[in-house]
């Protein structure tokens, strides 16, 4: 029987705030475990949580960036369960209030070519709280070991609709939730630090049913192949169980990622399992219009729209723009770079192709940050103008390249002291292509007969003697007028 997937996600995302969520202590990740504590984050009795506006903030701009209904008034609510990675034995959350309802979050699909812009679709969202994050356990052989410092940290939990229908799809909208969040500022959504996770909800259905199957969750995935394998297996799992003469249980299931497979860990637990009910110590919150408006004001461009306007403003192709945009510190450090001079192409392929190979071949390990760079947008744009404006070649350029990422010194100063200017100078290129033509007789005579690419070797040969100081078109007139005289 052919079926067709249905996928939900639940995704979890810390937010990137001083504090936790209630209670004035940092997190960070790393730190010696069960340094990032403090009577609150412990639940000890008497101790009272106090609300971190600037985590309700970074939501409401997430809500904002998808175009999610912003609640009038949220509430807090406690979940409760007993598990030892939870101190107070319930979890701050937000049950039947929370801050974001709706809005969709647009995924780009893989493209035909690697060149090509793939298509684009909005993937609807149920909703968006805030709740607080939980210690980490690790387990081992005999014991386990339990970690706080992660307790009451800002998560914000965002639900999509089932409205994915394959795991590339899931794929794609983890890249665009993670590429539109860091770039805001909200999150830094490393899910190798644990700052996104994601549960992965699964169901399938007989093409072209209208009702969905009863799905499988699957938790805690902690990366994005693990989603898509997590997915996929699932997927061919619940086939095989319902083509069998099955049926599909509604569970929670664990990821393998070794081992490649689920397994059943418990069934579904439901809403009422936790016994929701308002948190007595917090207030609800309630949110003035002029409050959200100042919010939307501060919102970036999303990538996405950023990427079609670089397209069309710039004229720039899909392969860099989309190296581009999905870092908002490469758009800044482009867009500042052509304010000073606008040669929009020229300034993007050095960014592209020189300067991320140079950041990251900078240090041993990973790469040297872009806010590191020894080359500013400034001085990028220096070269370029002066490449524009025939002072040094093209292949002057990159050696001076090389020296301004060496050395940190802005392109004029390296042109000076080297004396790297073009030689302009008519006579003395003259008597240079005159000896070239002299020592070389059968390009010459190639070019005489009608071969015009001979004249390419000529030309390699007055750059070498000039050591690629002479300007290309001014040696390409001057061999032409010398030939054909
Ligand atoms: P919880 O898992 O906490 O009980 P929800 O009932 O809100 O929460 O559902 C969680 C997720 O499961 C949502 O992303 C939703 O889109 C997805 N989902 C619900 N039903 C199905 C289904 N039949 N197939 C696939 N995904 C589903
Ligand atoms: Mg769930």
């Amino acid at each position: 029987m052919d079926y067709e997937p249905v996928i939900g996600l639940e995704v979890h995302v810390q937010l990137k705030t001083n504090t936790k969520m209630f209670t004035r202590v940092p997190y960070q990740f790393g730190a010696e475990p069960n340094t990032l504590t403090n009577p609150v984050v412990m639940g000890l009795p008497g101790t009272l949580p106090v609300l971190n506006y600037a985590a309700i903030e970074q939501t409401v701009k997430v809500g904002l960036l998808f175009g999610a209904n912003i609640a009038e008034v949220c509430k807090w609510d406690r979940k409760n369960y007993f598990y030892p990675d939870n101190p107070k034995n319930y979890q701050i959350s937000q049950y039947d209030q929370p801050l974001c309802e709706g809005g969709e979050v647009e995924i780009e699909l893989p493209g035909s070519a690697r060149n090509v812009m793939g298509p684009h679709r909005m993937v609807k969202l149920t909703r968006a709280h805030l709740e607080e994050d939980v210690g980490k356990l690790t387990h081992f052989a005999n014991d386990s070991l339990v970690d706080y410092n992660r307790a009451g940290v800002p998560l914000l939990e965002i639900v999509t609709e089932p409205d994915l229908f394959n795991a590339e799809e899931a794929v794609a909208f983890l890249n665009a939730l993670r590429i539109t969040l860091s770039n805001a500022g909200i999150s830094d959504c490393d899910m190798e630090k644990g700052q996104m996770r994601c549960d992965a909800n699964v169901s399938i259905r007989p093409k072209g049913a209208s009702t969905l199957g009863n799905r499988n969750e699957m938790k805690n995935l902690n990366s994005v192949s693990g989603v898509k394998a997590a997915i996929d297996y699932e997927i061919k799992r619940q086939s095989k169980v319902l083509d069998s003469g099955g049926f599909v249980e509604q569970e929670t299931r664990r990821w393998n990622a070794e081992k490649g497979y689920t397994v059943s860990m418990r069934s579904k637990e439901n809403a009422q399992d936790y016994r929701y009910f308002p948190d007595p110590d917090l207030m609800p919150v309630q949110f003035l219009r002029d409050t959200i408006e100042t919010l939307r004001q501060s919102l970036p461009e999303k990538p996405f729209d950023q990427q079609r306007r670089f397209m069309e403003e710039y004229h720039l192709p899909y392969t860099v723009t989309s190296v581009l945009c999905p870092s908002a510190e490469l758009a800044t450090f482009f867009e500042t770079s052509v304010a000073v001079h606008s040669n929009p192409k020229a300034i993007a392929n050095w960014m592209v192709n020189d300067l991320l190979r140079e950041l990251s071949a900078a240090v041993e390990e990973g790469s040297l940050p872009l806010s590191e760079s020894p080359i500013s947008p400034e001085g990028l744009a220096e070269l370029v103008k002066v490449v524009d404006e025939g002072l040094i070649s093209n292949q002057i350029a990159k050696g001076v390249f090389s020296d301004m990422f060496a050395s940190g010194k802005d392109p004029m100063s390296i042109i000076e002291a080297k004396g790297l200017q073009q030689n302009s100078n008519r006579d003395e290129l003259e008597s240079i292509c005159q000896e070239v033509i002299d020592k070389n007789p059968k390009p010459v005579t190639q070019f005489k007969e009608g071969k015009l690419n001979a004249i390419n070797s000529l030309k390699g040969q007055v750059m070498k003697a000039t050591r690629g100081q002479a300007n290309p078109s001014a040696v390409d007139e001057v061999l032409r007028n010398l030939l054909n005289n």
